[in-house]
């Protein structure tokens, strides 16, 4: 418990960006101390196995901020890691969905084949804000006859109550 609070105080926040009345939660403030990573990875493991979500195939991490805890949780757990980027990134036949944030759209792809039918799959991100990315994210595995035993993120914002716009169960590590 100390070390999540630890681990809170010491993330950066940096009011106005990337635009004004945002306040940018940086995690790389804490993924470039040593101890402080290490701590956000046992501390994720140790919440995916209180959760009993070790048993997966694969871990889906979102662009760009996922593809850095993703892979390493990929490897903890004995998974394979599949990205879920921005359209248009991604080679071979893809699978899109656009989703409405609040000021714009974006669409989101993964490769068609990189998921077989029933596979079990864990989804990481850095952060939850209004859940649209997790949500859309979630509907795209759905359409590949994924089963998402559910999302981990290592920060929500909790005011913007984003995971009722996602149909698995998320968790995390801080809140804000
Ligand atoms: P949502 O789709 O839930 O509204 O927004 C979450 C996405 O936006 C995540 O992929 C996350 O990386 C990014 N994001 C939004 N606000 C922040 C922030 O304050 N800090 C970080 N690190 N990412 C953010």
């Amino acid at each position: 418990e100390s070390t999540l609070s630890d681990l809170k105080d010491k993330i950066k926040s940096y009011p106005d960006f990337p635009k004004e009345g945002i306040v940018f939660r940086d995690i790389f403030s804490v993924l470039r101390d040593p101890a402080c990573l290490r701590n956000i990875l046992d501390l994720m493991v140790a919440k995916i196995e209180l959760l009993k979500w070790t048993d997966v195939d694969v871990v889906v991490g979102l662009e760009s901020r996922g593809f850095i805890l993703a892979p390493l949780l990929a490897v903890k757990l004995n998974a394979g890691f599949v990205p879920v980027r921005k359209k248009g990134r991604l080679p071979g036949v893809c699978k899109e969905i656009a989703y409405t944030l609040e000021y714009r759209s974006d669409v989101l792809e993964i490769q068609q084949d990189s998921i077989h039918q029933g596979q079990r799959v864990l989804i990481i991100d850095d952060l939850i804000a209004t859940g649209g990315s997790l949500g859309a994210t979630c509907k795209l595995l759905s359409g590949l006859n994924a089963n998402v035993v559910g999302c981990l993120v290592l920060l929500e914002l909790e005011q913007l109550h984003g995971s009722k716009n996602v149909e698995a169960p998320v968790e995390s590590l801080i809140t804000f």
